[in-house]
């Protein structure tokens, strides 16, 4: 099926509740569009494995004054590189090894480095931005590298359906095969199919925690999306949940929700 479509796209966002489904729309994106996914969760796996083979074992306290770092030059000489990335993932780790939240305006500068590292164009952003403040930094990275965001897909769903998909998540620890007690499930005796160990439920996956990042999306991620609509970034809202669920329903219901912002 031909859509009424531009063939190239600049960048585009991915956002909706933990659990909504987005992956799947992701890869929808990348395919019918040839762009790259750049995910968050990667960044910080990227910059945080860039300080940790570094290998700096002394107190990272050193590089904190109190109420911020020191300057990146004085980072530098004591850390002994100028390498950007083993800074920027020194910060980050200072947060992480807390069990703090890594703040915005440090998310904001891995975010920076990676988007410039894939050349600022070309990417579907999945996971950022995810608060007001991100947006704003967003919006104005955008404009300083003369690119744009050409919409967002916003993946619906409803809390009683996330919570349901994923409480009854249990996943195989040795292959990571992930199933679901009700529409896939283990063997009777709650084994992987494949390996015969018993399937475990992710420490994320507990219906406390799934509640907790329902409320923060409500609280934090809204208003993110709200300021990029009122800067004219066109939101095309897809369903998460589709009653038969194949790759052909799952383009059709992303192409025909884009399709209507052009
Ligand atoms: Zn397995």
């Amino acid at each position: 099926m031909a859509w009424n479509l531009p063939d190239e796209l600049s960048n585009v966002i991915v956002t909706g509740k933990s659990g909504a489904g987005k992956q799947p729309r992701i890869e929808v994106l990348v395919d019918e569009f040839d762009l790259e996914q750049l995910s968050t969760g990667n960044i910080f796996r990227k910059y945080l494995g860039k300080f940790d083979n570094f290998d700096y074992d002394d107190n990272l306290d050193e590089f904190w004054d109190g109420e911020d770092f020191i300057p990146d030059n004085e980072i530098a000489e004591k850390l002994g590189t100028e390498d950007e990335s083993v800074i920027l993932g020194m910060k980050a780790k200072y947060f992480v090894e807390q069990g703090l939240f890594v703040p915005d305006r440090i998310t904001n500068q891995l975010f920076k480095s990676y988007f410039e590292e894939r050349g600022c164009s070309g990417q579907v952003l999945d996971g950022y931005p995810r608060t007001l403040s991100q947006s704003k930094f967003l919006l104005e990275l955008v404009e300083e590298k003369d690119t744009a965001i050409d919409f967002v897909v916003w993946v619906e769903n409803s809390d009683d359906l996330i919570i349901e998909r994923t409480t009854k998540r249990r996943i195989c620890p040795e292959c990571d095969k992930v199933y679901h007690l009700k529409y896939d499930p283990p063997t009777e005796d709650n084994k992987c199919k494949e390996c015969d160990v018993e399937v475990i439920q992710r420490s994320d996956d507990t219906e406390g925690k799934i509640r907790s990042r329902l409320q923060e999306f409500k609280d934090k991620t809204i208003p993110a999306l709200k300021y990029l609509k009122e800067k004219g970034i066109p939101i095309a809202k897809v369903p998460g949940h589709l009653e038969e669920f194949t790759p052909e329903n799952v383009k059709r219901s992303v192409m025909e929700e884009i399709e209507k912002l052009y």
